[in-house]
């Protein structure tokens, strides 16, 4: 059996997870670190490195000095055949940054970069919950909303790299502005900070003076019957499943996978979503096809698992 190992980092605004798997998928260190406050580019590949060869120090991890690849995934817009993350809102970088050569030059080792939720759908179709699907749509709704394409049996990036932008597609509400610089994205609406944002326009003083408003708060009041939270829940479920089903109608998945913090254990809010999402896609696409909609199993190392299938080869 081969020696190979490998890294899989996923960096996020607020802390690095870094995993060392070898060629049988067997984890043989994993740690998580506080992200660089500041986050600055170089910072950021300084703390990766630095653990790497911390790691490596330890006699039975000897090769982690030298892995055959590393992986890192982040949230923004990567082009992964640059290596460069062209935004990421999470980290404060507004120009490109050269993530993988900053790695690259620290490590002298090949390093690929992609996006959290690409990386994710791979996780999942590889590892997790949409085994054996070889179409696969993954969202992610959190404080923003994600998503990441699974096509013909290889993720797609589109052109640019920055293909399956759920959370950013149009025409779900009027008038609120969005972290990439549009107004009216699905995310807006729907995701976590969406729902908040909704609770504190529509609340009156006395729901608005009794705490802070959390996304948490918002389902809490819909379980103890407050009918504006509950329609604030309904009309997120409603606009991410409209976004879900205009995915259906155009790529005709057969696995659906919803991942996040907002819909995590809160089964009548995913139902809903799951019910908006077939209701509204053209009818063959749910009927005739066996269209899955399951919760993510691997998180939060979806795009942790993701990575170490790219930059082993085993996906596309
Ligand atoms: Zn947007």
């Amino acid at each position: 059996m081969s020696n190979d190992c490998y890294w899989a980092v996923d960096i996020g605004g607020t802390k690095l997870l870094l995993l060392l798997i070898d060629s049988s998928s067997r984890v043989l260190f994993r740690k998580k670190i506080k992200t660089p406050q500041p986050s600055s580019p170089q910072a950021v590949a300084e703390a990766i490195a630095g653990t790497l060869k911390e790691a490596a120090k330890s006699e039975s991890l000897a090769a982690a000095a030298s892995p055959s690849g590393i992986g890192v995934c982040t949230a923004g817009f990567v082009d992964n055949r640059q290596g460069l993350v062209h935004q990421s809102p999470n980290l404060d970088w507004h120009d490109p940054v050269p993530l993988g050569r900053l790695i690259e030059e620290r490590i002298n080792c090949p390093v690929q970069i992609e996006n959290d939720t690409n990386a994710a759908v791979v996780g999942e179709v590889h590892h997790g919950a949409a085994r054996g699907h070889s179409n696969a749509v993954y969202v992610t709704l959190s404080t923003g909303i994600g998503g990441g394409l699974y096509l013909n049996g290889r993720l797609y990036r589109g052109t640019g790299g920055f293909a399956g932008e759920i959370g950013h597609t149009k025409a779900f509400g009027k008038g609120r502005p969005c972290k990439c610089g549009g107004a009216d994205c699905l995310e807006t609406w729907a995701s976590g900070s969406a729902l908040a944002a909704s609770a504190a326009e529509l609340w009156n003083e006395s729901e608005l003076n009794s705490g802070h408003i959390s996304t948490a708060r918002v389902f809490d009041q819909a379980d103890q019957g407050n009918a504006i939270a509950r329609s604030i829940l309904d009309h997120a479920a409603e606009n991410i499943g409209l976004g879900l089903s205009n995915l259906v109608t155009l790529l005709n998945p057969s696995c659906i996978v919803i991942g996040g913090g907002v819909a995590a254990n809160r089964a009548d809010f995913f139902d809903k979503v799951a019910c908006y999402t077939r209701k509204h896609a053209i009818k063959p696409a749910v009927d005739i096809t066996s269209l899955d909609i399951v919760a993510a199993a691997l998180e939060p190392e979806a795009g942790i698992w993701g990575m170490y299938s790219l930059i082993t080869g085993r996906a596309g």
